[in-house]
């Protein structure tokens, strides 16, 4: 009988590209995937150290996995495995815990799936974990997530990921563009490129500390390559976003006019107290010159509030920077501790509930920022990615730059690319649109 393996993900596009490479793994050596809900001989959570409450999270999805199957085998890989092994070892449930460098051999340590009194730690210090494994997820089938480089050697005072997943290292080019053809020819219309720090593209890319290739390379040399629609850059450090990469996606192929950039404060002094490497004027700078080529593109923008030592004027200039530039959206993380983290040592640590104040004030920015975006693109002709989900009668999908559209549901609209002219905002925030033509794969 063949083992069935159920997995949970926790955690970014990174996690994800895992998760679906390791299940692929697993499938070859005879297991059958299938959903965390159903029933499994073992269950495989890829934890996350970014995720508030991680721990509580991890043990809420094992007692899941034990409802269901109180004799399943239980395994945790993943970033929070890395960095706190011993921890989820000692979970109620819990067989096994892979650190960084052995989360891909699973394979090797599940022949026996008999139940352990403790878990089985089998982790390593982080230093270890100095080489490449390649991944690449195709979630819900419209669009998948390539990895193309692991690891961080930035030291932001607040970030735990270059503990969790070690240093900057990169996949080859040709391995890149291996696995993104090989995306292509399974009728996927959109990549969208991931990493932790994808600027810094062609670090280690062959096991040593120089850049073989630049992100440039990167860009120019898979916007080449036959078959793919889309390509879509997931976030990118502002000071790893040159002029010359702006401008080659004003004027690619298939490369979408969205940016996700991290600016985590508008106050030059919390940029300081976070190591981030650059100042707001940098980040000003980045965002006109993408608004000077590509007026219609989108810009995402990640902020962290209640970083220590922030003060209301700190968060009010913070505020006010991000209200007065043109981007369209922003992601806000509220600011917590993370063991081993130089911040967490800082002075001026801001209350939770002040934090939790500033939060929802930047979410409330946010909505009109988005909203004012939308409003800017009513009337444009752009091109829609449909999904394939009937969402109350309607399917949904997203342009190229990043509008959110839906569409009465149809399903011979599913993961097609049309031109559309998009028309009013409904009231769930969705844009409408009409559909004017098919997009025929010209590439
Ligand atoms: S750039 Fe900074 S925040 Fe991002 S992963 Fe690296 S250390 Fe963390």
């Amino acid at each position: 009988m063949k083992k069935k393996v159920a997995f949970y993900t926790l955690g970014c596009k990174l996690n994800f590209s895992e998760t679906s490479t390791i299940a692929r793994n697993l499938t070859d050596e005879g297991f059958v995937r299938v959903d965390f809900s159903e029933y499994a001989d073992m269950y495989v959570i890829n934890t996350c150290s970014v995720t508030d409450n991680a721990d509580k999270r991890f043990k809420t999805i094992v007692k899941q996995a034990q409802k269901v199957n109180p004799d399943a085998f239980v395994a945790a890989i993943g970033c929070y495995a890395q960095l706190k092994p011993e921890d989820l070892a000692a979970v109620d449930g819990v067989d096994l815990v892979l650190g960084a460098t052995e989360k891909f051999n699973i394979a090797d340590y599940v022949n026996d799936l008999s139940k352990n009194d403790y878990g089985e730690v089998h982790s390593c210090e982080i230093e270890e974990a100095d080489f490449y494994v390649g991944s690449y997820a195709i979630g819900d089938r419209t669009r998948a997530f390539l990895k193309v480089q692991d690891g961080c050697d930035y030291k932001c005072t607040y970030c735990t990921i270059p503990l969790a997943r070690g240093i900057s290292r990169s996949d080859s080019l040709q391995n890149v563009l291996k696995n993104a053809k090989e995306i292509s020819e399974q009728d996927i219309k959109e990549i969208v490129l991931t990493g932790v720090n994808i600027g810094d593209y062609g670090k280690g890319e062959f096991g040593n500390k120089k850049h073989d290739h630049t992100f440039l390379d990167l860009v120019k040399a898979l916007d080449t390559v036959e078959g793919i629609h889309r390509l879509r850059i997931s976030s990118i450090e502002p000071n790893l976003l040159k002029n010359e990469t702006i401008e080659f996606v004003a004027d690619s192929n298939s490369f979408v006019p969205h940016f996700h950039i991290p600016l985590q404060s508008g106050s030059d002094e919390i940029l300081k107290l976070m190591r981030r490497r650059y100042l707001t004027d940098l980040y000003v700078n980045r965002v006109n010159k993408i608004k000077e080529v590509m007026p219609h593109a989108c810009i995402g923008v990640d902020v962290i509030v209640g970083f220590p030592g922030e003060t209301e004027e700190h968060f009010l200039t913070t505020y006010n920077f991000l209200n007065e530039l043109d981007i369209s959206y922003l992601h806000v993380f509220t600011y917590s501790e993370r063991d081993n983290t130089l911040a967490a040592e800082m002075e001026g640590v801001v209350p939770k509930k002040v934090r939790s104040k500033r939060s929802k004030m930047l979410r409330g920015l946010s909505v009109k920022k988005r909203r004012a975006f939308y409003e800017g693109q009513l009337g444009t002709t752009r091109t829609v990615l449909f999904e394939s989900e009937n969402k109350e009668g309607y399917i949904h999908g997203f342009t190229e730059n990043y509008v959110k559209v839906k569409f009465p549901w149809d399903p011979s609209l599913s993961n097609t690319l049309q031109e559309v002219k998009l028309t009013e905002i409904a009231e769930d925030g969705l844009v409408r649109c009409t559909i004017l033509e098919s997009v025929r794969a010209s590439v």
